[in-house]
């Protein structure tokens, strides 16, 4: 298989790779992302073809749905972490780009939903950058 990426989880538990290529990025600053994420939008990469082969802790996943929407996200049931899922429309797999232990070659198409952005997530390329920790 040509594209092949890997990833895990925070606690290591959860592994994965995936088959197939990654067509689509998109960084979504919705509400259920940002409640999802518990950041500023989430970073999910689309493999409309992909296939996802679990390598450990595939019964440590589990996938929460909001009701009566096609919003969903999977996780680690230990650590918590975002780890892919199938789309419930059957559309492929959404990998979250942060649970990727691969380098990611492609860059973001789009952030959406960007009427929804947080009110502090304005400019923050001006926010001040430390290489690490603040002292
Ligand atoms: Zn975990
Ligand atoms: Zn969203």
């Amino acid at each position: 298989m040509d594209h092949v990426a890997e990833g895990s989880c925070l606690c290591g538990r959860v592994a994965f790779r995936i088959s197939g290529a990654f067509e689509r990025f998109f960084l979504c600053h919705c509400k259920r992302c940002r409640k999802g994420t518990g950041s500023a939008h989430a970073a999910n990469l689309f493999a409309p073809a992909g296939r996802l082969d679990w390598l450990s802790g595939a019964d440590l996943v589990s996938t929460y749905r909001v009701a009566d929407t096609r919003h969903q996200r999977s996780f680690c049931s230990a650590c918590g972490s975002a780890v892919p899922n199938k789309r419930a429309n059957g559309a492929g797999l959404v990998v979250p780009a942060g649970c990727l232990d691969s380098a990611v070659a492609l860059r973001p198409d789009a952030h959406i939903f960007d009427a929804d952005r947080a009110e502090w997530d304005a400019h923050l390329e001006d926010v001040p950058r430390l290489p690490g920790r603040p002292g």
